[in-house]
């Protein structure tokens, strides 16, 4: 099935993974299974058609080659260092190499208990390996770098959440799953020789690009604060909210990790908490920049004795000089998918300001942040009466986007703006289709009943969101009222 693996992982040393053995899922089931993930592997789509396939991404059959492991890491959660957590509820099978050369570690999540497991049982809940399944999928569709879902396994075993729930072992694919957490686990530790372990591993596996640097461990975390600033900058610009930014769910490869309560906005309110166990907010959705770099911090703490062994003083310095390099990497990023937000080619002074008036606007309003943004591509800079665009439609009071919409007609004409070349371009940055919670909960709800083909559409939607699908215009909808009162919590 797998033929190839290299684990890499396992020559570092004992400290940094405990071996395991997946627990069997009673009954086990295919629930769900991704095309384009198995491409990853090489897989052929036959394979899932094999008793075999089900049973290995059960975690009932080990695969040949496969040395199951949880990683060991802590974390920072919800601003308080926890000195142990590690893989409580996922198991490392290996990493597989493709055709290409590309490796990808295997992960089976909910596939039972680990030494980290500590009160908890070690499963997830179909649930919520549906969400992640479909959210990481939405994410790759959308461009936003993320870890991959390859199939779903659900199988008869109760699991105790809020209410009694079904077990499933979901299956994940990152190049590494390395966390901040990773770091902070040895730093805080004293265990200095491991740092040095983890990083030249990362160096040498992840990181080659920098690993010929004169002092490679700095160039390692510039690397880490930049893609973490770009991928935060696209969270904010498509409108995700994650949910719990703790230290060990943020990815050393700027990929989005650990798909729990997260949530993408419907209509645009900054100060949306998607996590109902988030009672301050710490990670509500404008918070999500200050917490990557507070987060970064953290990890930049745990690498000091890597950026210079001997003078703390050089190290805090080289530390705070690639922590600098954040906040214009996320600007960058930032501003530059703003204007293809808003079809601009070239580059004024004044967009940021264009973009933020139109955001409070959108807040103001209470307007459906997809919705809107779409309907902009549809926007005349000629002399149609801008409230009776589609994008004035999104608002109750269509009058109320004429102030705005004047100034940006204005702009466009600045530029000459050729509407049906902006509207092709805009097309491709403002996708039509999200994975809204609502949608996340109608596959939910049928798979509880056993069927399972609405988590398929959703799949093959949400993988191609910025092309219209017409046959699927609904799912582009306003959502229903009883959207605002789905509640998500940590518990998964
Ligand atoms: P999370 O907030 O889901 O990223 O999880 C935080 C920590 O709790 C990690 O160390 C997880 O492995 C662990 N954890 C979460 N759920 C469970 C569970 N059901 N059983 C065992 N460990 C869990
Ligand atoms: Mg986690």
């Amino acid at each position: 099935m797998i033929s190839d693996f290299t684990n890499s992982y396992l020559r570092l040393p004992e400290a940094f993974f405990e071996r395991v053995t997946p627990t069997p899922l009673p009954a086990p089931e295919l629930v769900a299974f991704n095309p384009a993930a198995l491409g990853l592997l090489d897989l052929p789509l036959e394979v899932v058609e094999a008793p075999a396939f089900v049973e290995a991404f059960a975690g009932n059959r080990p695969l040949p080659g496969a040395e199951p492991v949880a990683m060991c890491y802590a974390g920072h959660q919800f601003g308080h260092y926890v000195p142990r957590l590690g893989d409580g509820r996922a198991i490392l099978l290996g990493e597989a190499t493709n055709r290409r050369g590309d490796r990808w570690e295997v992960q089976l999540k909910g596939a039972g208990r680990t030494p980290f497991s500590r009160d908890g049982d070690g499963r997830a809940v179909l649930r919520s390996t549906i969400r992640e399944y479909l959210c990481s999928e939405a994410m790759h569709g959308l461009g936003i770098p993320t870890t991959r879902a390859m199939c779903i396994v659900g199988g008869r075993e109760e699991v105790y959440r809020e209410q009694i729930e079904t077990a499933a072992v979901l299956t994940r694919l990152a190049p590494t799953h390395v966390r901040f957490g990773t770091f902070e686990y040895f730093y805080h530790a004293g265990d200095y020789r491991a740092l040095w372990e983890l990083a030249n591993w990362l160096l040498a596996h992840h990181f080659q690009q920098v690993a010929g640097y004169r002092n490679p461990y700095h160039e390692l975390l510039r690397e880490i604060v930049v893609s973490t600033a770009r991928l935060i900058a696209r969270w904010q610009l498509v409108g995700f909210a994650h949910g719990v930014m703790n230290t060990d769910n943020l990815s050393v490869l700027g990929l989005t990790l650990d798909y729990g309560p997260f949530g993408f906005l419907d209509r645009y309110q900054p100060d949306f908490i998607c996590n109902h166990s988030d009672y301050q907010g710490r990670y509500a959705f404008d918070q999500q920049p200050r917490i990557a770099l507070w987060n970064l911090s953290c990890l930049a703490q745990a690498m000091l004795p890597l950026l210079h062994p001997e003078d703390g003083e050089a190290a805090a310095a080289l530390a705070n000089e690639a922590l600098a390099e954040f906040e214009s990497a996320f600007m960058a990023t930032y501003v530059r998918g703003a204007r293809e937000k808003l079809g601009l080619m070239r580059e004024d002074r004044g967009d940021p300001r264009l973009f933020a008036g139109l955001l409070r606007l959108l807040a103001e309003q209470q307007v459906d942040y997809t919705r809107f943004f779409r309907a902009l591509g549809r926007f005349s800079s000629r002399d149609e009466a801008p409230e009776r665009s589609e994008a004035a439609a999104e608002f109750a009071d269509p009058a109320a986007f004429a102030v705005w919409a004047a100034s940006y007609r204005e702009r466009l004409r600045a530029e000459n703006s050729d509407d049906a070349l902006r509207r092709r371009a805009m097309d491709q940055v403002n996708p039509k289709y999200i994975l809204r919670n609502y949608l996340a909960e109608q596959a939910i709800e049928s798979a509880r009943g056993g069927d399972f083909r609405e988590i398929e559409r959703l799949r093959a939607l949400l993988a191609r969101p910025f092309d219209e699908q017409p046959e699927r215009e609904d799912y582009a909808a306003r959502p229903p009222a009883w959207a605002g009162r789905i509640e998500v919590s940590c518990s998964s």
